[in-house]
C-alpha cells in the first residue's frame, strides 16, 4: 500500500442483495493487487458459505475469515452468547487491524450487531478512531448507525427493486451462501 495512501473507511447498508458479497469483491481485487484482507463475521455461524470454501480453496492467506456467531438468525432478545460472541469478533477486528501485513478488513454484518444492541456504537466508533491510518475497512449490514454513515468515506445503500425471494424462490447454492 502507498505509504501517503489514508485508509478508507466504507459502508454497504440498505435492503437489497449485494453487500456481503461486494464486500468480498473488494477482498479479490485486493488479492490481485497482493494485499491480504481479513474478514470477521458477526451472527454468522452454521454451515460453511461459498466464500469461505472458495477463500480457503484458493486463495490461502490472501483472504481469511473469521466467524463468530451461533447458528440461524436472533429472533427476539439476543442470549448472553450474542453478546459475548460479538465482543470477541471486534476483538479479532482489533487484532487483524494491527496486522501490519493486513490491508483489508470487512465487518461483515457489523451495522446488525450495533442495531440489535450487540455492540455499542462507540465501540465500533473507537476501533476506526484507533487504527492505523492506512487500513481500508468496509462495514456491512442493513440500517447503519447514523454515527458510522457521518464518519464514513464511502456510504453505498443497496435498494431493493426486486428479490427472487419475493417470488418464492429460495436460497440458491453459489447465490446466496
Ligand atoms: P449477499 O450476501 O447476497 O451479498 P447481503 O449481504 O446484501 O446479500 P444480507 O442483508 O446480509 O444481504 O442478507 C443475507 C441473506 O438475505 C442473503 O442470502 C440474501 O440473498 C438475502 N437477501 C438480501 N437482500 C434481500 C432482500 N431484499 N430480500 C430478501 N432477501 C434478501
Ligand atoms: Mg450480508
Amino acid at each position: 500500500m502507498g505509504e501517503e495512501q489514508k485508509g478508507l473507511v466504507i459502508i454497504h447498508t440498505g435492503p437489497g442483495k449485494g453487500k456481503t458479497t461486494a464486500a468480498f469483491g473488494l477482498c479479490l481485487r485486493s488479492a490481485g493487487r497482493g494485499y491480504k484482507s481479513r474478514v470477521i463475521q458477526f451472527l454468522k455461524g452454521g454451515d460453511r458459505s461459498g466464500e469461505l470454501l472458495a477463500c480457503e480453496e484458493y486463495l490461502q492467506k490472501m483472504v481469511e475469515i473469521h466467524t463468530y456467531g451461533r447458528e440461524g438468525f436472533i429472533g427476539g432478545e439476543p442470549l448472553e452468547e450474542d453478546y459475548d460472541m460479538a465482543e470477541e469478533a471486534l476483538e479479532k477486528a482489533r487484532e487483524v487491524l494491527n496486522d501490519p501485513e493486513v490491508g483489508l478488513v470487512i465487518l461483515d454484518e457489523v451495522n446488525v450487531a450495533v442495531s440489535l444492541g450487540l455492540l455499542g456504537v462507540n465501540e465500533v466508533l473507537e476501533l476506526l478512531k484507533e487504527k492505523p491510518e492506512d487500513k481500508h475497512v468496509v462495514l456491512t449490514g442493513r440500517e447503519a448507525h447514523r454515527k458510522l454513515i457521518e464518519i464514513a468515506d464511502t456510504v453505498t445503500v443497496f435498494d431493493e427493486n426486486k428479490h427472487h425471494f419475493s417470488a418464492g424462490v429460495s436460497a440458491v447454492e453459489g447465490i446466496e451462501y
